[in-house]
């Protein structure tokens, strides 16, 4: 049978094995600190994999959420997703976490280790609370020997939105240009989502947003939700310029400068 579509290299692809969290950071991008518990099962990350292992190579793969962690099948999803995609040396395999349950997820050091998927560690807040906990995570990942690093979301965090839960607003821009150069998610970070592909995750996960609090969202979210991701019906055409696209409309969607900011504690109580 002949080859239906072509393997383009693609720059990064990541989603949420779940959208479920255990912090709460304020102006968190991807919204999951705002009671959205889906949990991707491995069978349904497989389906999304297939529609499009055999048309893109990601120079990088990103799994994250949430917290990964919170999915019980984490081990099993490492595995797959390396086997799925193929995933060889000149690939990074990434997992995303606040490492706060590594300790907690039997046989995902091992996971990690087997599937040579690098563990990136977020460090959050220089709140006292918040460190005593993540020094402690840091050392149980030492111990365990897998590679790691750690990404400083204290000095580097932005936010797209004021408020929370289902009072969120955007902040918006009247210039879509500048939002995309000063990009809060890095221009690069596409997402893969009920087998759609978006350009970054506040595009992505506000729908689901929409889904839970219906018409108390903001208005202000409108023009976005009309977002239209990449389709695996689409053709390779359109595969190239959704992944070769740069600043769009929708990008006023984002402050159109940098707006760094020092997030609280994002730690909050286990939720019901
Ligand atoms: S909407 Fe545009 S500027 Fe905002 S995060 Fe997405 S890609 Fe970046």
């Amino acid at each position: 049978m002949s080859k239906k579509y072509s393997l383009l290299s693609v720059p990064h692809l990541e989603w949420h094995v779940t959208h479920s969290c255990n912090f709460m950071c304020e102006g968190c991008g991807h919204y999951t600190a705002s009671d959205v518990y889906t949990t991707q099962t491995l069978e349904t990350l497989r389906e999304w994999y297939l529609l499009w292992n055999r048309r893109i190579r990601p120079r990088e793969l990103s799994l994250l959420g949430g917290e990964p962690f919170l999915n019980k099948k984490i081990v099993d999803i490492i595995y797959m997703t390396k086997e799925v995609w193929d995933m060889q040396n000149d690939q990074e395999y990434e997992l995303v976490s606040n490492g706060l349950l590594f300790d907690r997820t039997p046989g995902v050091a091992e996971a990690l280790l087997d599937t040579n998927c690098i563990l990136t560690i977020t460090k959050h807040s220089e709140d006292e609370n918040y460190l005593r906990l993540f020094d402690k995570a840091i050392d149980k990942i030492k111990e365990s020997g897998v590679s790691f690093r750690i990404h400083d979301a204290v000095s580097n965090w932005m936010k797209i939105y004021y408020g929370y839960s289902n009072s969120i607003e955007p902040i918006g821009s009247d210039s879509y240009q500048d939002s995309w150069d000063n990009c809060p998610t890095g221009q690069e970070n596409f997402q893969l989502l009920d087998g759609k592909i978006y350009k970054c995750a506040p595009l992505a996960y506000l729908p689901l947003q929409k889904q839970k609090y219906g018409e108390l969202l903001s208005e202000k979210w409108n023009p976005y939700l009309k977002y239209s991701p990449l389709l695996p019906t689409d053709s390779d055409l359109d595969v190239l310029e959704f992944f070769t696209r740069t600043a769009e409309p929708v990008c006023s969607l984002c402050p159109k400068n940098k707006n760094f900011f020092r997030k609280t504690n994002p730690i909050h109580s286990p939720r019901q």
